[in-house]
């Protein structure tokens, strides 16, 4: 089983490009299981079809410790699983704390067991790896292979350049590594090309540029992937091709985080900042 974990600026598209590239893999046949790590518990929506998954956190709440596997995961779009961490109530205690507890419960109800045949488990977690309790999937070697949605705007890049510091001080005592950089197009000038550079400096790979499409807004509102709402639109086939380069990936690295001279540098280079 291929464990990979999302990460990146909030609002970037991890959730959208994370469900619509499971679907993609779903339709290849594999056996996915996403864990949504954010409190805002929408990671599954799309592949729920909007319908409202009690988090980890609200179950046990609400049922106590004695709980099962199937009080926690919903089946979704294309035979996947879907869980939703959850979180504490807003202003209240470590949003990381429901990924642990989570992981913890799924792996005691046995989800990544054998018999259960998955081919990957995705974990969709928000934000930079600022607090512990965000970095858990990769500092506890739940998940090995990371994945960052960027764009060309630099809060974005100045997002995974972070993201990439906190995968190499893990990656030094464990088996977490980067597949890659995934950008998400906010049309940005010279976007593919700079963020291609980035990746470069990184040591890693841009692994797909996927375009904006109003398309996935229209999917979304129908409260689906862009493949289940309609299958041979230009941005199901960029999500296919997505998820196929992720399936084939062989590039795992530990990055090289850019210095912030380095990265206003390249911002300058590609003509994003005036000198
Ligand atoms: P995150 O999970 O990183 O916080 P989301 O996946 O929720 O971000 O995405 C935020 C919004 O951006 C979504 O409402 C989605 O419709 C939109 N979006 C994401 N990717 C694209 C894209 N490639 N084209 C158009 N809209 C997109
Ligand atoms: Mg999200």
């Amino acid at each position: 089983m291929r464990k990979i974990a999302i990460y990146g600026k909030g609002g970037i598209g991890k959730s959208t490009t994370t469900q619509n590239t499971v679907a993609g893999l779903a339709e290849m046949g594999k056996k996915i299981m996403v864990v949504g790590c954010d409190p805002k518990a929408d990671s599954t929506r799309l592949l729920l079809g909007g319908l409202a998954q009690k988090s980890v956190l609200d179950t046990l709440r609400e049922e106590g410790e004695d709980i099962e596997l199937e009080n926690i995961r919903r089946g979704g779009y294309g035979g996947t699983w879907c869980v939703e961490s959850g979180g504490p109530e807003p202003g209240v205690g470590c949003a990381g704390r429901g990924i642990i507890t989570s992981i913890n419960m799924l792996e005691s109800l046995g989800a990544y067991e054998e018999c259960e045949g998955l081919d990957y488990a995705f974990y969709d977690v928000l934000g930079d790896v600022v607090c512990g309790g965000f970095a858990m999937p990769i500092r506890d070697g739940k998940a090995e292979e990371i994945y960052i949605v960027c764009s060309g705007e630099m809060m974005a890049m100045y997002a995974a350049n972070n993201i990439c510091k906190g995968i190499r001080k893990y990656a030094e005592s464990g088996k977490v590594r980067l597949g890659g950089l995934i950008c998400n197009s906010r049309n940005v000038d010279n976007e593919a090309e700079m963020i291609k550079a980035l990746a470069e400096k990184i040591g890693t790979q841009m692994i797909y540029f996927v375009p904006r499409d109003n398309d996935v807004q229209r999917a979304e509102i129908n409260r689906k992937t862009v493949i289940e709402w309609n299958s041979d639109a230009p941005q199901a086939h960029h999500y296919r091709a997505l998820a196929k380069a992720i399936d084939e990936n062989k590039e795992f690295v530990i990055p090289n985080p850019l210095q912030i001279e380095e990265l206003e540098q390249l911002l300058l280079d590609f003509g994003l900042l005036a000198a």
